[in-house]
């Protein structure tokens, strides 16, 4: 498979802080990749060396094959980037952003016009066009930064937090116009703390902690990897500090993988798998209820549930933090 971005080993330290850590993945030509992680796993650190406003320590990055230290401009053309922070000028009227952009992209004078007008259409903006960007709401100045950054036709489009600060129904008209990019050939990394909006958009999700690649896969496996269902108890609130160890030996009996417990919480679970083991053909939470009772444990709640991508993340990295989604 042709890949339009390949990183290998990316290395780069602030004085004693390794914000990248030998990270390592490709992105294929038309493909979805979400970098998945909470902040400070270097997701910035590592689209600020794609689009070469930052240097690796060690390592390497390619796009569409070309080194984007040795030929940062060459490797500028083939990119597209929309940041989380709008770079929009509030004075301009969103055509004469356009025209501006493509003054920055040094498309042709003759063609900046039409492409401009194309976009705009494009992404439902012809109407507004004529109006000042400052009066335009989330979801149309996301919109418009994404025609921006389209303009070159870049065959990769890099995405920060695409949707952060969107209403539910801007978010989902993003993601629709993300989907469709990708469906006429645009590759797309989509850098996001947002499991959901992974889920939505990517064909595989690159899953970062601390400056390492701790797994890459589709959703799918991923959630898959982990079992089928995920078992969960909760304690009652009052008597977590007592019972958390009782709670924690009674699942220690439950074969699968254990999920990392949230901090303060009065709940744990575990990846599961019914009907590899059995347990004597009771349903697993009735079986877990009645052990707990065995065990002298009072359960407040006993579930199962599907795996999510975050539960996936979670197991993968091990990881407390709580995730803000
Ligand atoms: P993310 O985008 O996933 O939140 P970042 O790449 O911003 O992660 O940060 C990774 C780590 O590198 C963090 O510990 C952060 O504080 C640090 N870092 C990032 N940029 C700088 C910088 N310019 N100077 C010093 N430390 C930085």
């Amino acid at each position: 498979m042709d890949s339009i971005l390949l990183i290998q080993d990316a290395h780069k330290s602030y004085g004693e802080i390794q914000a990248l850590n030998g990270v390592g993945f490709s992105v294929a030509a038309k493909e979805v990749v979400a970098l998945l992680g909470p902040n400070g796993a270097g997701k910035s650190t590592l689209i600020r060396s794609i689009t070469t406003l930052e240097q690796l320590d060690a390592g390497q990055i390619t796009v569409a094959g070309v080194d984007v230290r040795q030929d940062p401009r060459a490797a500028r053309g083939f990119l597209g980037y929309a940041g989380q922070e709008s770079a929009l000028d509030k004075v301009l009227t969103g055509l004469e952003f356009m025209r501006f952009q493509g003054g920055l992209v040094h498309l042709p004078k003759a063609e900046i016009l039409n492409r401009g007008r194309e976009l705009l259409e494009r992404f439902g903006l012809t109407e507004a066009c004529d109006r000042a960007i400052e009066g335009y709401s989330g979801g149309m100045k996301r919109r418009l930064d994404l025609a921006a950054a389209m303009m070159h036709r870049p065959k990769l489009l890099i995405l920060d937090e695409p949707s952060s600060g969107l209403d539910y129904e801007a978010r989902r008209e993003l993601w629709q116009m993300l989907l469709e990019l990708r469906q006429e050939g645009t590759a797309l990394l989509l850098a996001t703390h947002d499991f959901e909006e992974a889920d939505v958009l990517a064909d595989r999700a690159v899953m970062m902690s601390h400056g390492k690649v701790a797994g890459v896969d589709t959703p799918n496996a991923l959630r898959s990897g982990l079992g089928s269902w995920i078992l969960s108890g909760m304690l009652h609130e009052h008597r977590v500090d007592g019972d958390r160890d009782a709670l924690r030996d009674l699942f220690a009996d439950v074969p699968g993988v254990e999920m990392p417990p949230a901090p303060q919480s009065s709940e744990f679970a575990k990846a599961i798998t019914p009907g590899r083991e059995d347990m004597d053909g009771r349903p697993w939470s009735e079986w877990l209820r009645q052990h707990a009772e065995s065990k002298r444990v009072e359960l407040v709640s006993v579930g199962m549930r599907r795996p999510t991508l975050q539960d996936a993340y979670l197991a993968a990295t091990q990881n407390t933090v709580e995730v803000v989604v």
